[in-house]
């Protein structure tokens, strides 16, 4: 099952030169491939789009600010299941409760700066594509 994914490497992670190992990483895999990356500072507009379904929550408003607080890296990731599996790479959202060996789990400690997102089903994916990638086929 060939699925494309949307992946942020976000603000921290950039700040904290991780890019090539969190990019190397998801390069590692067996037929996974980079479709599309672009470094590029987040406006607030896009993100609004981005996390709509967060809107109202206590984090949203924070999340926000982080995110357009300097640049990321959105990359699209095509291959073999590679929904489930950048989240499987990333870990679960608290970095504490992510085990060693997942991205948020070696790197990361703030539940907000968690150093990557990638789109969570099928439907998110079609979804944030569209919202970062427009042009793409
Ligand atoms: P994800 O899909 O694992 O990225 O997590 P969510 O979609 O639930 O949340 C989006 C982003 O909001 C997360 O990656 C965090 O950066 C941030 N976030 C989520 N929940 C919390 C929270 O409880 N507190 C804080 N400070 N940030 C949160
Ligand atoms: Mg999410």
């Amino acid at each position: 099952m060939t699925q494309r994914t949307l992946v942020l490497l976000k603000p921290d992670a950039v700040q904290r030169k991780l890019v090539g190992e969190i990019i190397g990483r998801i390069e590692a895999k067996a037929g996974w491939s980079i479709a599309a990356l672009e470094l590029r500072t987040l406006d607030r507009e896009i993100l609004e789009q981005h996390y709509a379904e967060h809107v109202g929550r206590p984090f949203y408003e924070p999340l926000v600010e982080f995110m357009a607080s300097g640049p990321v890296v959105a990359l699209v990731v095509e291959g073999e299941r590679v929904i489930e599996g950048v989240r499987q790479l990333a870990g679960p959202t608290d970095p504490i409760a992510a085990a060693p060996g997942s991205i948020r789990g070696d790197f990361g400690t703030i539940v907000r700066e968690n150093l990557i997102h990638a789109s969570d089903s099928e439907e998110s994916a079609i979804r944030e594509l569209k919202i970062f990638f427009p042009g793409l086929s």
